[in-house]
């Protein structure tokens, strides 16, 4: 047990008051692809944070360290997997039938996640063929539908119907890739990301015809996906999805940062049933230190545009001492700070930091602990630091979890539509 106060280094920006009770947030950048609610007091500019006086039951911050913080993570992992298996249940994966998240950053996400984890290729590899199936069955209806449509049009409207019969072909074609047993390499999976464009290509050249579309719901073979949603044809799934994501942790920013606009809300119930750190926890994996070295290491090999911040929590100093060594391998210039108290930058701190640090270069920070509103400043600077395109490397070490946080972030108390952490890779490194 220890006060943060005394650990953390109150520089000129006073991370803590002069009582050791608050945290101030001297600037916070609300992340662009956030969509807040109206009437949200965060948009885009600064907002200063800074908390009443709180009760003295409240002021005192320990440290988890080792088997308590895996422990309190796996717990927190589970309560959150149930919120998400109830209220995702419930409203039947509703988002991931509307199209997918999934773009080339995502295509990155996942070939990592699958050299990683044979449980996640095998599980892709799975869904992929399930959805094979269903392109198959809807490449039936199309050829129906085609057939009917020579018999009726084919002199008329014979440049439509090639146009049609072309489009069909890269359906067919995408059919026979999905149900390949492809090498998941970054170029193949690339391709998974084409589909929304192939059938919606098809379906505008279909609804050149009059009727041609109901005829494609009417005729829809078993198993197939073409279904009218109101007066439309119901959008495309993403390609992701077969019984639900198959992409687990290493799913698109988006959609690892709870943005979810169904009623129930998927966030809404987080926040009814966990508090700010249990939600921070929740957001973390328990890892061995195999692990995260192969993380590391895959993301080392693959070069820049595959690395990602990572923040390990280790008390071991082997163990951090070998994470160094090992960032230290990457390209680029690897600079190492330590912060001998707890880790808290603001947002705008980081974000002149990852200016001045340049995108090829990798920042590591060793500090003795860090806690929940660091951690979504951190998010929230690096997320908008991969969207301006200045992100290099970013790593951070840290010995302890600091708990319970002395106030939520205002983007948890605000109750922004989405939360950062999704961008972050967090690890409670576990004994093997
Ligand atoms: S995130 Fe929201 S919209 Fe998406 S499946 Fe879950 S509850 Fe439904
Ligand atoms: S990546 Fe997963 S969570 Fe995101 S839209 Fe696709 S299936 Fe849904």
């Amino acid at each position: 047990m220890f006060c943060l106060a005394k650990h953390s280094p109150c520089g000129p920006s006073e991370r803590l008051t002069d009582n050791g009770v608050g945290l101030r947030f001297d600037k916070l950048t609300a992340l662009p692809a956030l969509s807040l609610p109206k009437g949200s007091n965060v948009e885009g500019e600064s907002l200063a944070y800074s908390p009443g006086p709180m009760p003295r039951a409240q002021r005192k911050a320990r440290a988890m360290v080792g088997h308590e913080l895996v422990e309190a993570v796996l717990a927190a992992n589970q309560k959150l997997d149930a919120v998400v298996e109830r209220v995702c249940g419930a409203c039947e994966y509703s988002c991931c039938h509307t199209g997918t998240m999934v773009g080339s950053h995502g295509v990155r996400r996942l070939y990592k996640g699958m050299r990683l984890d044979r449980e996640v290729a095998s599980r892709v590899r799975d869904g992929l063929d399930e959805r094979a199936k269903e392109l198959a069955a809807d490449l039936d209806t199309i050829e129906q539908v085609t057939g009917m449509l020579r018999t009726s049009y084919g002199q008329e409207m014979a440049e439509e119907l090639a146009e049609v019969e072309a489009l069909t072909d890269d359906w067919r074609k995408f059919t026979d890739f999905v149900a390949s047993q492809f090498e998941p390499s970054p170029e193949n999976l690339r391709r998974l990301i084409q589909f929304s464009a192939i059938r919606h290509n098809l379906l505008r050249q279909i609804r050149e015809f009059p009727g041609a579309e109901a005829a494609l719901a009417n005729l829809c073979a078993p198993g197939g996906s073409f279904h009218f949603r109101r007066r439309k044809l119901a959008p495309p799934r993403c390609m992701f999805h077969a019984q639900g994501c198959l992409l687990g942790r290493y799913k698109p920013v988006k959609c690892a940062n709870f943005f979810c606009s169904g009623d129930p809300n998927l966030l809404a119930e987080c926040q009814s049933e966990m508090d700010f750190d249990e939600f921070v926890l929740a957001n973390m994996y328990a890892e061995s230190f195999e692990f995260v070295k192969s993380a590391t290491a895959l993301e080392n090999e693959l070069g820049r545009e595959y690395w990602e911040p990572k923040i390990a929590f280790t008390s071991d100093p082997q163990q951090q001492a070998q994470l160094q060594e090992l960032v230290r391998q990457r390209d680029g210039k690897v600079e190492i700070r330590q912060e001998p108290g707890s880790f808290f930058l603001s947002t705008q701190e980081l974000l002149d930091l990852t200016w001045e640090h340049g995108r090829d270069n990798t920042l590591v920070f060793c500090a003795a602990s860090v806690g929940s509103p660091a951690l979504y400043e951190l998010a929230v600077a690096l997320q908008q630091g991969h969207n301006d395109e200045i992100l290099g490397g970013f790593v951070l070490i840290a010995e302890s979890f600091t708990t319970p946080s002395f106030m939520p972030h205002p983007m948890w108390s605000d109750r922004l539509m989405s939360q950062p952490l999704g961008s972050l890779d967090i690890y409670a490194v576990r004994e093997d």
